[in-house]
């Protein structure tokens, strides 16, 4: 497994690459769980080389946010991919990311006025900045994404169609812990008390599949049946609870066919989200 620092060192090598191989890009913040690696093990099975970046990228953290004590852990996350039987880790710096006059960024209109962007303004701008660097540099043929964060995904995916990147976007299912807690880097944040909160999430989430497979389709019935249930524990800090378009995330009074139910909340300091998509069978 080879760790690559610098952008010129993973530009040459792709392009080495590429004379007789496809490259499969995972991009993660790193401090990897289940999640991640579910991602990397789609990836290998694609059979192209898989190339997993590891960067906590400062731009799409606000300045309220938890940039400085995001985990990280770079030993364990390589031992963990040599394990997966990764080809590259790609793990540049800040700087090596974004020099001193770095000044362009990309943004993708409207998507991201809804749900998590209204609330973390700049967030996906940083999103998808630092994924176009990476598709720069690293110069996928495939790219893989959890639907954990289904709002970067679709962005993503509107991004690479919208400016004619030759890559395709597949989208990975979360992974949840057994008792249903999605994975994600920061439920290390959360206190075993506030871990039993948490799991109110995931069962709102199954709570409202039932009763759209009942039949229920107004979305202000389904909206305050996870309201009420997040609301049984005291410190749950519900930011939104939308059922959406899944392609445009506008929210819908009625669902047709299918929405996408979203949920973020904060319990304690930590910020959750998670999110189903409903869909007639
Ligand atoms: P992150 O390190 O949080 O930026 O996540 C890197 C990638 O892993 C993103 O595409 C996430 O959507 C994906 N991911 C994070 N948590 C999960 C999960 N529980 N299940 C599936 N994919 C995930």
């Amino acid at each position: 497994m080879k760790i690559i620092k610098t952008v010129r060192e993973m530009q040459q090598l792709s392009d080495e690459l590429r004379k007789t191989k496809k490259i499969t890009l995972v991009p993660t913040m790193g401090y990897l769980h289940e999640g991640h690696l579910a991602l990397v093990r789609r990836a290998t099975e694609l059979g192209h080389v898989v190339v997993v970046s590891i960067f906590v990228n400062p731009i799409q953290f606000g300045p309220q946010e938890d940039l400085a004590k995001y985990p990280r852990d770079f030993d364990r996350d390589a031992a963990l991919l040599e394990k997966e039987k990764t080809d590259i880790i790609f793990y540049p710096d800040a700087d090596e990311m974004y020099p001193g006059a770095f000044s362009t960024y990309v943004e993708v209109k409207k998507l991201e006025d809804h749900l998590c962007g209204k609330s973390r303004v700049g967030h996906f701008v940083g999103v998808a900045t630092v994924v176009a660097k990476l598709f720069n540099i690293v110069k996928p043929h495939f790219a893989v994404f959890g639907q954990k964060d289904y709002q970067q995904l679709i962005i993503i995916e509107k991004m690479v169609n919208d400016l004619n990147m030759d890559i395709e976007i597949i989208g990975h299912p979360t992974i949840r812990e057994q008792d249903g807690l999605a994975m994600s880097s920061r439920n290390t944040y959360l206190s075993p008390e506030e871990r039993d909160k948490a799991l109110l999430i995931s069962r709102s989430l199954k709570k409202v599949e039932e009763l759209f497979r009942e039949g229920e389709r107004n979305t202000a019935t389904l909206k305050k049946e996870v309201e009420d249930l997040l609301h049984q524990k005291e410190g749950i800090n519900i930011e939104y609870v939308n059922l959406c378009d899944t392609d445009t995330l506008e929210e819908l009074g009625t669902i047709r066919n299918k929405a996408v139910l979203a949920i973020a909340c904060r319990i304690g300091k930590t910020r959750l989200i998670d999110n189903t998509i409903l869909t007639e069978a």
